[in-house]
């Protein structure tokens, strides 16, 4: 294990690692669910937890440059003060960093207003596998010079090198929030609000949907209703009080709930986002998968995804960010029992089945890593073998990261 302090020391490493030709699997917070910074090939782990400057905040540019072991929340307390946030961190932000989630594209529930971290990456640097360091992307919020490289990077799960620096897109803090929970009759109602909402011009930061079973499957005493959808809006005083008008009429006759102040709406996320600890506690092994379809697909895939697992008698914990199309779902599973860990795989397979089907993606959010590897060519098809070419282009002795996104065979 190598804990490199700057890009020169990281760009010795990779150099020394290509001349004996060594594995190096680049490593941030070790929070990844796919396996991605696990050295299955054995080889150096390329610890980036001490790089973690942030080298500079600049309010004007609506940017923060920053090393890639800084830690999501690190970086939103020191942009607090200057009224700014970065709104991609992922759900495991307290603890995972802003390289871990440019290297598997990454997102977090507020996607749908925002963008993913691909969409807020305006320039990094890399090492790449021969130990040159590039500077890829631009800090002017617009380019058309050539290939988007920056973009090959975001996502490449170190794969093709290691990403040292990162200027990221940062948001002004919004004056007002509004949180809105509503019980809904049928999933496939949620679709519909959304466009609607959308035809009134409102772009909600959240939309998140779970369906009432895993609700009651983490011990909530809630009755009635497919499910509970929880709708927020942020911008100035006035948008939030124009989508406050525009959502209740939309929401009549449903049982609904508000939420209007800071630590009101703090405590409701806290404990939404406690729903996921309790899914993954329900067993010691389960499989945590993040599939994504279109947005107007996500009832049909919470709704066979219930089905599914309920045949198999391995009730699934489903949660959607409903607005950009991801259903995490969570198996819960045993792996000490061969039967029950055998269906837990085929409920697997079944699920990315329906995704593809659906014209959506086997990870909205987590990656390929070494896990999902086996299911590359599945979903991409001739594109794994244009994926391989660059890597044999930019990697040709397979030294970064091996044994990840079935680059090799
Ligand atoms: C409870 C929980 C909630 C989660 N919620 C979300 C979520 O909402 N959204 C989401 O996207 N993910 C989520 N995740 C998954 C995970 O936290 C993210 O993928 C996170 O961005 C990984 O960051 P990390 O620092 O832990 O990276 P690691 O796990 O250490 O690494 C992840 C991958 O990135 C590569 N890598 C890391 N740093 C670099 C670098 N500097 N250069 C090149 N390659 C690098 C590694 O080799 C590996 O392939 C969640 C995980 C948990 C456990």
């Amino acid at each position: 294990v190598v804990l490199p302090r700057n890009t020169e020391e990281v760009a010795a490493v990779i150099s020394l690692a290509q001349q004996e030709g060594i594995p190096v699997v680049p490593r941030g917070a070790g929070t990844g669910v796919a396996g991605g910074a696990v050295p299955v090939s054995g080889g150096i782990v390329l610890d980036l937890s001490a790089m973690a400057r942030i080298v500079r905040i600049d309010p004007d540019e609506l940017m923060a440059v920053v090393e890639p072991g800084v830690v999501w929340a690190e970086l939103n307390r020191a942009l607090d003060s200057h009224r700014l946030f970065a709104p991609s961190v992922p759900g495991s932000g307290r603890v995972s960093t802003v390289g871990g989630a440019v290297a598997t594209g990454g997102s977090g529930m507020r996607s749908l207003k925002y963008g993913t971290v691909r969409e807020q990456v305006r320039r990094l640097v890399a090492v790449l596998p021969d130990g040159q360091t590039v500077g890829l992307g631009e800090l002017a919020p617009k380019s058309a010079c050539g290939y988007s490289l920056k973009d090959l990077f975001v996502g490449s799960e170190g794969t093709l090198g290691v990403i040292t620096e990162v200027a990221l897109r940062v948001w002004p803090k919004p004056p007002a929030t509004l949180l809105v929970e509503a019980e809904l009759r049928r999933l496939e109602e949620a679709p519909a609000i959304l466009h609607r909402l959308r035809q009134e011009g409102l772009v909600p930061s959240a939309f998140e949907l779970i369906p009432l079973a895993t609700l009651q499957a983490v011990g909530e005493s809630l009755e009635g209703g497919e499910g509970r959808l929880l709708t927020e809006f942020q911008g100035s005083p006035a948008e939030v009080e124009g989508a406050e008008a525009t959502i209740l009429p939309l929401l009549a006759n449903r049982r609904t709930q508000v939420w209007r102040t800071e630590p009101e709406q703090a405590r409701r996320w806290q404990r939404y986002g406690e729903i996921y600890f309790r899914l993954v506690r329900l067993k010691p092994a389960p499989l945590a998968e993040d599939l994504g379809v279109p947005v107007g697909a996500v009832p049909r895939l919470l709704d066979q995804a219930g089905r599914l697992s309920q045949a198999l008698n391995l009730p699934a914990g489903l949660i959607s960010h409903a607005g950009d199309g991801t259903v995490h779902c969570v198996i819960p599973a045993d792996r000490r029992d061969p039967e029950e860990w055998r269906k837990a795989q085929h409920l697997r397979e079944e699920l990315y089945r329906l995704a593809l089907e659906l014209g959506g993606t086997i990870t909205a959010e987590h990656g390929l890593g070494a896990v999902r590897s086996p299911f590359a060519r599945r979903q991409l098809g001739p594109a794994l073998d244009l994926m391989r070419r660059i890597k044999q282009a930019l990697d040709p002795k397979c030294i970064m990261n091996p044994g990840k996104l079935r680059l090799e065979e």
